[in-house]
């Protein structure tokens, strides 16, 4: 169960998150600066009243996720590109997940289409109470109809407070095992994302670099206590929520993070890139049930 206020508060972040997402195409252009783009979209989802719910990250064609600016990143949207932008607003924890693909004079541009359509068809099936698994088996149909193939390791997720992945997948293909019952529960909250690339892609991403992203993984933190104050205001800022190497690098103590990092208490995510090097598109929007409907937040 939800109560009004946390309802509330999920439909103030996912509003957030469309009115930001309806600005990036104006962001996204041929040598535009990927720092900028990630520093454009947080900065209006904060004046619009919300907190960045993670990174905003920038997918360039193969990338698929878990790439932001690192501080002092330099790169630049190349021509004739996919770019993937994936937003999250958070209301006192209360998370909106949303992402669009924009083609710079692309030649895959068709792949944008694909992925919003597998969206779309997977908002209609899903009901209070149906099987997970015939998210993945539409989104697949859908994708394979249209001459393309979906990532089958990039999934959508379950969201809970302060918690990006909250434990049960959505996947984006069929024949999947689905944990959490494999049903969709009341009062809950889900992020579906298509992921499409080419036929004659592997069709899965792998571990790439890693990508500036990071988040708390051992709460108890450090024991001495300088690094002690760097994590409690890590902690007190992002709690448990993905955060930007760009933005902790500008807390007092930064220099305490690759310890941090080291002793585990502190987890990088790599950039997960398409395996035989594939342009991916995605498309996404954030759920959220009641004991009956299901909203699309975003
Ligand atoms: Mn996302
Ligand atoms: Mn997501």
């Amino acid at each position: 169960m939800l109560t009004e206020e946390e309802v509330d508060k999920l439909l103030r972040a996912g509003k957030i998150v469309r009115a930001v997402r309806e600005m990036v195409p104006a962001f996204v252009f041929e040598g535009a600066m990927v720092s900028e783009i990630c520093e454009r979209v947080e900065s209006e989802i904060r004046r619009l009243g919300g907190e960045p719910a993670f990174p905003c990250n920038v997918g360039i064609n193969s990338v698929g996720a878990h790439y932001t600016s690192p501080p002092d990143d330099t790169t630049v949207v190349p021509a004739e590109a996919l770019v993937k932008i994936d937003l999250g607003a958070h209301i006192d924890g209360y998370v909106a997940d949303s992402a669009i693909t924009i083609s710079v004079d692309s030649e895959y541009e068709d792949m944008i289409r694909v992925a919003e359509e597998g969206l779309e068809r997977a908002l209609q099936v899903v009901t209070v109470g149906g099987r997970i698994s015939d998210v993945g088996s539409v989104v697949e149909k859908t994708i394979r109809s249209r001459g393309f193939k979906p990532i089958s390791n990039l999934t959508g997720h379950q969201i809970s407070r302060y918690t990006i992945h909250a434990g049960v997948s959505i996947p984006n293909v069929s024949a999947i095992e689905v944990g959490g019952g494999g049903r969709f529960q009341q009062w809950s909250v889900y992020a579906i994302e298509p992921f499409v690339t080419l036929s004659v892609a592997a069709g899965e991403v792998r571990n790439g670099p890693l990508g500036n992203i990071l988040h708390i993984v051992k709460l108890k933190g450090p024991k001495d206590a300088e690094s002690r104050r760097f994590f409690d205001e890590l902690y007190k800022r992002y709690k448990t929520l993905p955060f930007a190497r760009r933005w902790a690098s500008k807390i007092d103590g930064y220099g305490l993070a690759k310890f941090l990092e080291a002793e585990r208490t502190l987890y990088e995510y790599p950039v997960l890139v398409e395996a035989t090097g594939k342009t991916i598109a995605q498309a996404e929007h954030t759920i959220m049930t009641t004991d009956k409907e299901v909203i699309v937040t975003t």
